[in-house]
């Protein structure tokens, strides 16, 4: 519940209604955002330039992960998203979704670039997990050259991930993969994906960024694409060029949506530069970060 009304969230079918004429007395808002990206590890056997996981080792405590999923679903958080470096690399990661998902009634969710989803891997997953979603950058040859890894590959993971959980496909999108958004989106109907999250490239220390040009280009084809599939794009980099409307008015950023990243720092979001180490309580730490906001 927050001050924009009552929200049902289905996790097993992803319903999200918010019944925004009742109003919320004071005592029952929830303090936790409605969804917390995890960064479990920061190892990842890939090596995308524009990459922008912290490159120092660095992993999440299993228990302390599992308490703090605990007190975000006593205090009203919806889902729990892993990430990272590559969530599937962390120890026993199948047995943290499974706690989880047994002790919260929280969604969880994971981002993977798909390579280490064997057979048994999915297997153990199966009832602990609610949404994936697989990164493809760009199809065939250029996925290739962007990950160093067969493009077949990837379609393999694509029918795995589709007999474990509803799932999604997440594109970077720059200079090499801009040309191929009609490809991308055929692929993502074609493997079963339900939905297409383009991701404009971020500035690292290495890399640039989408330029504004590119910039303009995706949101040119997202005016006009005739694609079925359902499109999500994330509006950071495109602040000047993409018109976006408020999913909740009036919500805060930080009632929407936290970052805890892989060395235990609780931040707005995955590239913000500040945030606040969680010593203890995550509760407490989102209390200090809304502070400095
Ligand atoms: S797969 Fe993801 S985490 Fe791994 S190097 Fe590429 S962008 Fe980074």
């Amino acid at each position: 519940m927050s001050a924009s009304g009552v929200h049902l969230f289905d996790r097993r079918t992803g319903v999200n209604v918010l019944l925004d004429e009742v109003s919320v007395p004071p005592e029952l808002l929830s303090r936790a955002p409605r969804y917390l990206s995890v960064a479990l590890t920061n190892a990842c056997e890939l090596r995308c330039s524009y990459c922008y996981a912290p490159k120092q080792a660095a992993k999440l405590d299993r228990n302390r992960v599992l308490a703090w999923a605990n007190e975000l679903d006593a205090a009203g958080c919806l889902g729990v998203g892993f990430g990272g470096g590559e969530p599937t690399a962390y120890p026993r990661f199948s047995q943290l979704c499974s706690d989880i998902a047994q002790s919260t009634s929280m969604a969880v969710t994971f981002t993977t670039h798909g390579h280490r989803l064997t057979p048994a891997l999915i297997n153990s997953l199966r009832g602990s997990v609610h949404f994936v979603r697989l990164s493809v950058d760009g199809v065939e040859t250029t996925y290739e050259r962007l990950r160093g890894r067969p493009f077949t590959a990837v379609v393999n993971a694509a029918e795995r991930i589709k007999s474990l959980a509803p799932f999604g496909i997440n594109a970077v999108i720059n200079a090499d993969t801009v040309d191929e958004l009609d490809d991308l989106a055929s692929f993502a109907v074609d493997v079963g994906a339900t939905e297409l999250l383009l991701l404009p490239e971020q500035p690292t220390v290495t890399t640039p960024g989408i330029s504004d040009v590119d910039a303009q280009r995706l949101v040119k084809w997202a005016a006009t694409t005739t694609t079925r599939i359902r499109l999500a794009i994330s509006r950071t980099g495109l602040e000047a060029a993409l018109p976006t409307a408020e999913a909740i008015p009036d919500e805060l950023p930080l009632d929407a949506h936290s970052h805890l990243d892989a060395i235990g720092v609780l931040r707005p979001d995955a590239y913000a530069s500040k945030g606040v180490p969680v010593a203890g309580s995550i509760m407490d730490a989102l209390h200090a970060l809304r502070e400095t906001a």
